[in-house]
């Protein structure tokens, strides 16, 4: 009982802690009145701050970190400027045009430190803000390690894309062994010009993005376009999954793999694929692995190509070599290996090897 009774003590007094008003009190006067951020997505995070002292105060820093997977935390910390005075209001607002975006739902924890002349300081207990996009009204759902949050579509519009992030993730994990390690969220724009609209800098054909750090994948769906929707969303899934398994501080994944995988999650590709192979193939102007390892072309027409090639490549060792093969090569590069080191620790062949190997498979 007497145990029970200090428990409850202890909780009321962490309700205290956590209702009282931002009043941080420190030697001698140096007080902060208050702290907020207000999120204005996806251009601006705006942080405001007060703080008084019987002193000048001198210095006022706010430090920020944003929540994603990364090797080492990196902590931001901006100097406000400001003319010292016994009480200072300081405003900041961090421009993601400057920065490049973040995905909706983003968590940014951050903190302030304040300073008078007399030496005295004060930090403020971290707090978190989440960057969400409230320009839309957004529902959930959730199954397993996926949520799905979208505005417009009714529900069997969202049950059908959670079956299809479900039978994505059923799929890849028996064909490659590669499962998701972390939650995934995903964010479904009602368009394109939705989508566009939500990010920073966006390029013009981008229908689905995939925030691999962040675990999120945002995606305009119009609820009449489903079946492209379907396979956007199996595409951007993919990398996050193949981001999760193979994330290390070393190395990347050569291109080749990435969209490989990608292309194999939505399943067969489009006709179109197949005939611009065909072409490649007749003409001779296919495009070596090692070139795959890299960015694909700017081209159009090129990067076609680059994408089935990829999703030909990956079927073809998934289909020769098999599912513990497709695993152990993604366990190799998740330890920073080489390309050329991964493919031949698994495969017993070099990238020009796997080349060769694949040209022949494809001209059978
Ligand atoms: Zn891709």
């Amino acid at each position: 009982m007497i145990k029970k009774l200090s428990l409850l003590a202890s909780v009321l007094c962490l309700f205290l802690v956590l209702l009282s008003p931002i009043s941080v009190r420190a030697s001698d006067g140096l007080t902060v009145l208050g702290k907020s951020v207000e999120a204005e997505f996806p251009l601006k995070l705006n942080f405001s701050f007060s703080a008084e002292s019987d002193v000048n105060i001198t210095d006022v820093r706010l430090h920020y970190t944003v929540d994603r997977a990364s090797f080492a935390q990196v902590i931001s910390e901006v100097y406000i400027e400001f003319v010292p005075a016994t009480t200072v209001e300081a405003e900041w607002a961090w421009d993601m045009r400057k920065t490049g975006g973040l995905p909706p739902g983003s968590i940014v924890e951050y903190w302030w430190t304040v300073e008078d002349v007399g030496g005295n300081r004060v930090e403020t207990k971290p707090a978190r803000v989440q960057f969400n996009d409230t320009r839309h009204l957004w529902n959930n759902l959730t199954e397993g390690e996926v949520t799905l949050y979208w505005y417009e579509g009714n529900q069997p519009f969202a049950d059908e894309i959670m079956t299809t992030a479900q039978q994505v993730l059923a799929r890849l994990a028996e064909d490659t062994g590669a499962e998701l390690k972390k939650p995934v969220e995903i964010y479904i724009y009602a368009s394109t010009q939705d989508l566009l609209g939500a990010m920073i800098f966006p390029q013009e054909w981008t229908g689905g993005v995939a925030f691999t750090r962040h675990g999120a994948v945002a995606i305009g769906i119009p609820p009449d376009n489903l079946d492209w929707g379907r396979r956007a969303l199996a595409h951007e899934l993919t990398h996050l999954v193949i981001h999760q398994m193979t994330f290390n501080p070393y190395n990347d994944l050569p291109t080749w793999l990435d969209e490989g995988l990608a292309m194999y999650g939505e399943g067969t590709p489009e006709p179109i694929y197949a005939t611009v192979l065909a072409k490649a193939i007749a003409e001779d102007s296919l495009i070596s692995v090692r070139s795959l390892s890299s960015p694909f072309s700017a081209h159009a027409e090129e990067a076609v190509l680059g994408y089935i090639q990829s999703y030909s490549l990956v079927e073809f060792l998934i289909s020769n070599y098999g599912q513990s093969q497709m695993l152990e090569l993604l366990n190799t590069f998740g330890e920073g290996s080489s390309y050329d080191g991964a493919v031949n620790r698994v495969y017993g062949f070099d990238m020009d090897g796997l080349d060769s190997l694949w040209r022949q498979y494809i001209a059978e």
